[in-house]
C-alpha cells in the first residue's frame, strides 16, 4: 500500500540504487507530506541507510529520479539535514563540542564569512536543547555514545533545515535519551520541520511515528501509520525474521497508541 501525496516535501521516481552491479533498492516509488514524523522501517540490510543516501545524492542511483521541495538536491541542499549513523563518523578527529555544532551553521554562512557571535549562539541553543550545554569545551573524542549522538543532533538543528534525515539516530543511547531525543523531533514536526528517521524498533515506531515507509529492497508500503500497519505488510516486510522479532498483534494494537494524546 502506497499512499501519494498532494504537494509533497520529497517526491521519488523509480529508484533504483545498486553497488558493483547488485540492485539493492529496485523502483521505489514514493512521495512523502510535510511536517510530519516519518519512520523508515525494514529488516537489516533492506536498503534503509541507502535510501536516504540516495535521496542525499551520496550514492549514484541507477535509475530514477528525486525532487526535494519540488527542485533538485543541489538548488535546495541547504534546506536539507543529513544525520549519518554515528558509527560512520570518525570521533577521534580533534574537535570540542561547540566546533561540531558551529560547523551546522556554516551551510547558511556563504563562503568568505567566518562564524561569529551569532552562530556560537545558535549552536549554544541547540546544545541546549539537547541537555548538552556543559559539555562546550569537551573534545568529542572524549563523549559517550548517547552524548555523541545528541550532539550530533545539536549539529543537525543548528543547521536550520526543513527537511531532516537521520539515520539511527537513537542508536547506542539509553532510554531516557531516546525518549528526549523522540520529544524533539516531535517539536520540530509540530513547527513543521519534516523529520525522516531509520528506526529499528517495531514497537517504538508504533508509538513514535506518525507516517511509516516500509521497505525490504522494493518499498512495501508508505502511509499513515494506521492504514499501513497490518500484519500483511509487516509480514511482507520482515518475512520469517517477523516471528523472531515480535508478536504482531502487539505491533498492531500499538500503533493506535497517539503519544500527543497521552
Ligand atoms: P539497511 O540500512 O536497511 O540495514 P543498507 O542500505 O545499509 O541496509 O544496505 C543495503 C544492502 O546494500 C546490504 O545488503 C548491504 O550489505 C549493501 N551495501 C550497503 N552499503 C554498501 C557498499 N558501500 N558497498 C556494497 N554494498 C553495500
Amino acid at each position: 500500500m502506497i499512499i501519494n501525496v498532494e504537494s509533497p516535501i520529497l517526491e521519488i521516481h523509480d529508484l533504483t540504487v545498486s553497488y558493483d552491479q547488485t540492485p539493492v533498492l529496485w523502483n521505489v516509488d514514493l512521495s512523502l507530506p510535510m511536517g510530519k514524523l516519518i519512520g523508515i522501517l525494514g529488516p537489516n540490510g533492506a536498503g534503509k541507510s541507502t535510501l536516504i543516501k540516495a535521496i542525499m545524492g551520496l550514492v549514484p542511483s541507477t535509475a530514477g529520479h528525486v525532487k526535494l521541495f519540488d527542485r533538485e538536491l543541489k538548488e535546495v541542499r541547504s534546506r536539507i539535514s543529513y544525520v549519518p549513523q554515528r558509527e560512520s563518523v570518525d570521533w577521534n578527529f580533534p574537535a570540542s563540542v561547540l566546533d561540531v555544532v558551529m560547523m551546522g551553521t556554516y551551510g547558511k554562512l556563504g563562503l568568505f564569512r567566518r562564524p561569529g557571535k551569532k552562530e556560537k549562539n545558535i549552536a549554544m541553543e541547540c546544545l541546549e536543547k539537547v541537555g548538552m550545554q556543559s559539555f562546550v569545551g569537551r573534545q568529542i573524542s572524549e563523549l559517550s555514545g548517547g552524548q555523541q549522538q545528541r550532539v550530533f543532533i545539536a549539529r543537525a538543528l543548528a543547521q536550520e533545515a526543513d527537511l531532516y534525515l537521520m539515520d539511527e539516530p537513537f542508536a547506542g543511547v539509553d532510554m531516557a535519551t531516546e525518549t528526549a531525543i523522540f520529544q524533539l523531533l516531535r517539536e520540530m514536526t509540530t513547527a513543521g520541520k519534516t523529520v525522516v528517521v531509520v528506526h529499528h524498533d517495531i514497537h517504538s515506531a508504533m508509538n513514535y511515528f506518525d507516517w511509516i515507509i516500509m521497505l525490504n529492497l522494493h518499498l512495501v508500503a508508505s502511509g499513515p501509520k494506521t492504514d499501513v500497519v497490518t500484519e500483511e505488510l509487516l509480514r511482507k516486510t520482515y518475512g520469517g525474521k517477523l516471528n523472531l522479532l515480535t508478536k504482531v498483534s502487539d505491533i498492531i494494537r500499538q500503533k493506535d497508541f497517539n503519544p500527543l494524546k497521552s
